[in-house]
């Protein structure tokens, strides 16, 4: 049986074979700590991470030296948190985030709510966003930072960063942005935004899967306590021998992703397009979770209401994809971001999120838009 089409692109993507080349040396011949400043290999390891830092920094418009290497978005995403707050709550108590983020953000809040700090959990509305009214009321002289994700990894919404960067500035608070599905795919300028702290992930973007970054604007606006004691890598931030194979992989990871940026979310939107309209032709009372148009196109969040999610998926082996959500999933609940929309219980039983990317082809979304349909149509029949 050929294997399931692969259309979960918002939980990991493949790693692109120019990537795998660009990590292959690092792997094998070249196998020094890019600590060792004494001899040929410590430098030769130091130059991998020295590009790619260049690499990364470049996509968003930031310096090599505000580019800090951590194993993902998730230890970006609790550095920065927790690492702000441990370092400016004494004077300003208050994080500011939203109810729709990854779980990684909001259970690094959750800590800072048990280490004592204050913690503001803004609502979105019906189509996912952030209201900026609604945080303007919020962000005060007493926040330290204001967290809030650029892409949503569920529902696929675009936060309104420019607007929510500025209202953190003008409160002198900071700006973090969860920039997991975002960096790479959608234009961020970390300066024209007032974007403070970013957290990014490798294997989102084509990359290696534990490789990250945080970027952290020049330290001497920026406080952040490190959370991890040793050696004083990365500028004392993140302490612990940086891999220069996963670091080189996720230079090139950025480079390929920021040079083909509008010409890879061009070809997702007509393939996107294409399979929205034909689900919506044939199944009319579907429901699409999330704003219209305000979405990274690789991401369809859809709801079937009275259907079950579970004989949905059943019928629907032939691809790979997620329920509602991935996370939600693993732990038999309805999603909470779907549930932070307003959805009810008769739809967010059936949610399907479907995500594609570099290598989605015409074929799969065709046979997607079958199957999607047929096994839909069948459990409907069933339970009329
Ligand atoms: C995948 C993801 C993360 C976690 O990233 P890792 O690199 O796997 O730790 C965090 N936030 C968002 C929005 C994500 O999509």
């Amino acid at each position: 049986m050929a294997p399931p089409i692969y259309l979960d692109y918002q939980s990991t993507t493949p790693l692109d074979e120019r990537v795998l080349k660009a990590m292959m040396p690092y792997l094998a011949t070249h196998f020094g700590n890019p600590h060792s400043a004494t001899h040929a290999y410590g430098w030769t390891a130091e130059a991998a991470l020295d590009l790619a830092r260049e690499e990364v920094a470049a996509v968003i418009a930031a310096k090599p030296r505000e580019i800090v290497f951590t194993s993902g978005a998730t230890e970006a995403n609790n550095l920065a948190i927790k690492g702000v707050m441990q370092a400016l709550g004494a004077k300003r108590p208050k994080l500011v985030t939203v109810v729709t983020e990854h779980k990684c953000v909001l259970q690094s809040a959750a800590a800072c709510l048990r280490d004592g700090y204050e913690v503001e959990m803004l609502p979105v509305g019906s189509d996912g966003l952030v209201d900026p009214d609604r945080l303007s009321a919020v962000v005060d002289e007493r926040t330290a930072l204001v967290s809030v994700m650029a892409v949503n990894n569920e529902i696929g919404v675009v936060q309104p960063l420019a607007e929510i960067g500025r209202i953190a500035r003008a409160a002198g608070a900071l700006f973090h942005t969860d920039a997991a599905q975002a960096f790479g795919k959608i234009p961020l300028n970390a300066e024209a935004m007032n974007i403070d702290l970013m957290s990014i992930s490798g294997h989102k973007i084509y990359g290696p899967k534990g490789v990250g970054a945080l970027y952290r604007r020049d330290e001497r606006r920026v406080a952040v306590r490190p959370q991890m004691d040793g050696g004083g890598q990365e500028g004392g931030l993140r302490s612990g021998t940086q891999p220069p194979a996963l670091v080189a992989g996720l230079g090139r990871a950025a480079r390929l992703s920021s040079d083909g940026m509008s010409q890879e979310a061009g070809h997702l939107k007509t393939l996107m397009d294409r399979l929205k309209t034909r689900l919506r032709a044939d199944i009319p009372d579907m429901l699409l979770n999330g704003h219209e148009t305000t979405r990274w196109p690789g991401n369809l969040n859809v709801s079937f209401p009275g259907l079950d999610g579970d004989l949905l998926l059943a019928e629907l082996r032939g691809l790979a994809l997620s329920s509602g959500a991935a996370c939600a999933s693993a732990v038999e609940g309805p999603s909470y971001v779907l549930e932070a929309i307003g959805r009810g219980e008769a739809e967010t039983r059936a949610a399907l999120r479907i995500g594609i990317g570099r290598f989605t082809t015409d074929q799969d979304i065709d046979t997607a838009g079958n199957d999607i349909v047929q096994a839909v149509q069948k459990l409907k029949g069933l339970c009329s």
